[in-house]
């Protein structure tokens, strides 16, 4: 087996505990780094990760993993960048077809598909491209469907106080079509409507209608 390799800073080796789970000169699982963890992952799935094809892999797995769940680390409005403006309409904004990409928390699968964000201004509005940055902080983590959908509506309530929020998001889930039920043309939607979105009808109708409009 190629030799281990260590950073000068991790701690040294402990001994294995005979029929121990980690590989020789693993140490503990909580030193170990994530790529010493993928690489033991590989080794698990029956693989060999000094195989070629697999020797840049758990570096690879440990880097996009940390992309893919950096959300979790921010604040909606770490995202802002002070673009919240003073506005007088109360026209509905509406930004849909915001493409979402996210891993389900059960599974570690990716779920994708597109949200839709709505909201009836009261004074303040946001830049129309802080609404998918809003999306993006809370779908690059480990989540189920549902909460994004409800973590966003309240983040925009949270921001704009607004009249109403409504969120929308339409989403395949590859823990689904992948295995499990194995359907590939389900689509699970979620709604989260605050506000004027929930109390009047025509508000949430206008929504909605907008959402099955021609795209441009
Ligand atoms: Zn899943």
């Amino acid at each position: 087996m190629a030799p281990r390799r260590r950073s000068p800073s991790s701690p040294p080796a402990t001994p294995v505990p005979a029929g121990g789970a980690t590989s020789a000169g693993e140490g503990s699982l909580a030193a170990a780094t994530s790529e010493d963890l993928v690489r033991e992952l590989l080794r698990r799935l029956g693989e060999d990760p000094t195989r070629e094809g697999l020797r840049k892999t758990p570096l690879r797995v440990a880097q996009s993993l940390a992309y893919l769940t950096a959300g979790a680390a921010k604040a909606p409005k770490d995202v802002l960048n002070g673009a919240v403006f003073e506005h007088d309409a109360d026209e509905m904004v509406v930004v849909r077809d915001i493409e979402v990409y996210s891993l389900c928390e059960h599974h570690l699968l990716p779920f994708f598909g597109r949200a839709h964000v709505a909201y009836l201004p009261r004074g303040k509005i946001v830049g129309l491209s802080k609404l998918p940055r809003i999306v993006d902080c809370f779908a690059r983590r480990l989540q189920v469907q549902e909460r994004l959908t409800m973590q966003i509506a309240e983040a925009v309530e949270e921001i704009l106080a607004p009249a109403g929020v409504g969120v929308v998001i339409e989403a395949a889930h590859l823990c689904m079509m992948m295995r499990g039920v194995e359907k590939q043309n389900s689509r699970a939607v979620t709604s989260c409507m605050r506000g004027r979105f929930r109390t009047d009808a025509r508000t949430r109708q206008e929504f909605l209608q907008i959402l099955r409009g021609p795209t441009v």
